[in-house]
């Protein structure tokens, strides 16, 4: 990891003297590089390392920390601070209805966004969901039936209707009818930037005055959403940007390039298919995502509230060493039922192929009892190489614990499933996930 190879390039300085020049860019030449593995514009990259250079060369080395912790630092600091530290929440009129309105391109994720937007404000407001693209009536069919699933106030184009400005006025005037207060503007989007295209949004957001303009972009296709982003920008004025499908592999360097490129912050991050999967943008993950550490504080976070710190120090020390016991799925097994689905917790982190593993491997919560019994009935050899298990052991086991061999081979299909699993947080994915350390 980025961390790994610092420690390298500082192993020889520690907690005297100065960074010099030379140790400072040796440790940027990889900054570099994983800031262009992320998908960051290279423009971008060049000016972030010329910042961060300025800022580390000539500091006093830290005796509390390593060279390597206080560069990585610097780098993490001048990473938030282009994403922006604080993100605002959505904007909210004084004057009701407070209006937005969602552009972007075809399948960038508009129309979902808009239902999450609207089921998230639905605590403290009263949304409406109206569709202002016209030009495919499956788009409209898609809203409406959103809208119902999360039970919120619709409006669509009347029969042949074909001007989006028409429908939009119909739905400002419905809302003080029906309470509304806050309306949502879905659009129409085309697979690439047209004239036309735009001249439609343009005049539709002309007429009606939205508070925020946000352009959904799909995180997959990193450098193009930028250039996405700096059109939509210069001919509409954004006021924030979406971005979504970061549940997928996408590093998000994307994020950082927009930010940087158009003064546009990213505010919401779109993290799954369902209506429900729509965050804050949280700079600090963005941060340690594009760095290549994957959401390790949300998932410490998530272990820590559920675990005994000794058990967390159990669990951590094992992923390090790559080597997973059954003892240490014992201990996750007890895990499981404090922490709620282990799925989610998996999902924060970027291991291809994790989360469908790790539903292969799901535990009926019932059972925990019987494969808990399992493990018990184990000598302490058996539970650390479970390898050395075979037929009699396992009739043994099954006697034991008072279940059947059918169970004792379930188990431990299921822990070779976890442990490599738990091999692929240790190693790290292709782009090299590791738990840090110390930081
Ligand atoms: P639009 O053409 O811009 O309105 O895009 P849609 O809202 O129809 O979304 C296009 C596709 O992307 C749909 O299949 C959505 O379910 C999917 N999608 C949207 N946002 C996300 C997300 O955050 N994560 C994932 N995995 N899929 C998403
Ligand atoms: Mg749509």
């Amino acid at each position: 990891s980025l961390k790994d190879r610092f420690e390298k390039v500082f192993s020889s300085l520690r907690g005297k003297g100065k960074l010099t020049e030379e140790d400072v860019n040796l440790a940027l030449r990889e900054v570099r590089l994983a800031l262009l593995e992320a998908d960051v514009n290279y423009k971008v990259v060049k000016d972030f390392v010329e910042r961060v250079r300025a800022r580390a060369t000539g500091q006093d080395v830290l005796s509390s920390i390593t060279p390597a912790q206080q560069v990585y630092a610097i780098v993490f600091g001048e990473l938030l601070d282009l994403m922006g530290r604080d993100v605002k929440p959505l904007s909210i009129s004084p004057k009701p209805p407070t209006v937005y309105m969602m552009v972007g391109l075809q399948g960038s994720g508009k129309t979902t966004t808009a239902a999450k937007i609207a089921l998230k404000m639905k605590r403290s407001h009263k949304p409406m969901l109206v569709a202002c693209d016209l030009r495919r009536p499956a788009a409209v069919e898609q809203l409406r039936v959103l809208a119902s699933s999360i039970g919120v106030p619709f409006v669509g184009p009347e029969e042949g209707e074909i001007d989006p400005v028409r429908v939009a006025r119909r739905a400002m005037e419905r809302c003080s009818e029906s309470l509304v207060d806050l309306v949502i503007i879905d659009t129409a989007g085309r697979f690439q930037i047209d004239e036309e295209l735009m001249e439609e949004v343009r005049v539709l957001k002309e007429s009606v005055k939205p508070h925020e303009v946000l352009l959904v972009v799909d995180s997959m296709t990193g450098q193009e959403a930028v250039s996405v982003a700096q059109v939509f920008n210069e001919r509409l004025g954004l006021t924030g940007v979406v971005l979504t499908k970061l549940d997928g592999d996408a590093r998000g360097g994307a994020a950082l390039t927009i930010k940087a490129v158009t003064g546009t912050p990213v505010r919401l991050a779109g993290v799954g298919e369902k209506v429900e999967d729509l965050e804050a943008f949280d700079p600090n993950r963005m941060a340690q995502r594009i760095l290549g550490m994957g959401d390790v504080v949300g998932l410490l976070e998530r272990v820590q509230q559920a675990a005994s710190e000794e058990d967390v120090e159990r669990l951590s020390e094992s992923l390090k060493k790559n080597r997973f016991t059954l003892e240490d799925m014992l201990i996750q097994l007890r895990q499981v039922q404090k922490m709620g689905p282990l799925e989610k917790v998996i999902e924060m982190l970027p291991v291809p192929g994790a989360s469908k593993a790790l539903k292969d491997a799901q535990v009926d919560p019932k059972r925990i009892k019987h494969m808990e019994a399992i493990i018990l009935s184990m000598t302490p050899a058996e539970r650390r190489r479970p390898e050395i298990i075979k037929g009699s052991r396992r009739r043994r086991i099954a006697q034991g614990s008072g279940t059947s061999v059918q169970m004792v081979n379930q188990l431990l299909h299921q822990y070779e499933q976890m442990k490599d699993l738990m091999k692929a947080f240790g190693k790290g994915s292709r782009k090299g996930f590791r738990i840090p350390q110390g930081l």
